[in-house]
């Protein structure tokens, strides 16, 4: 008898993706929060201090490939990140990053949430220094809870 051929599961991507990775905890992150299907960690190359990523934990490259039974689940857990990122700063930035072009490298949906702490624009700031450890554990304390 031949080889079965592989049949690609639903969701999951055909080359590796480090977010189905984290959101399988095969990966490690800075978890802040953690339902069914959703998840939000810290980004490891903040623009910020609390720069956040959140995602579905099903693998879609983009938000048009979501399934609208999705969007309220998503659209929720957006809405409690960005309550736990006010305690930060009540200013931030929500992006999505759609298409190489648009400055997409991880080709998993990830909602980027990234608090402004004053005028400075953090976005035209050259080299984005890897997320400290340390630094890591206090901004999680803040925004793991409620
Ligand atoms: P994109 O440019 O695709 O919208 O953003 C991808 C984001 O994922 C970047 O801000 C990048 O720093 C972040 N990122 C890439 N790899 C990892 C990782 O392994 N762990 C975490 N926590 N963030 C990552
Ligand atoms: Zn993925």
């Amino acid at each position: 008898m031949g080889a079965i051929p592989l049949r690609p599961v639903m969701g999951a991507p055909s080359t590796p993706c480090i977010f189905c990775d984290i959101a399988a905890h095969r990966a490690e992150a800075h978890i802040v929060y953690e339902d069914e299907t959703t998840m939000a960690f810290l980004d490891i190359f903040p623009f910020t201090d609390g720069h956040t990523l959140v995602i579905p934990k099903r693998h879609v490259d983009r938000l048009t490939d979501l399934q609208e039974s999705e969007y309220q689940p998503m659209l929720r857990t957006l809405s409690t990140i960005c309550r736990r990122v006010e305690r930060l700063s009540s200013d931030y930035n929500i992006g999505v990053n759609q298409g190489p072009f648009a400055g997409q490298i991880v080709f998993h949906l990830h909602f980027h949430l990234i608090p402004r702490y004053g005028p400075g624009n953090p976005f035209l700031e050259r080299g984005r220094v890897r997320l400290d450890e340390s630094a890591a554990v206090g901004i999680r304390q803040k925004l793991a809870s409620g």
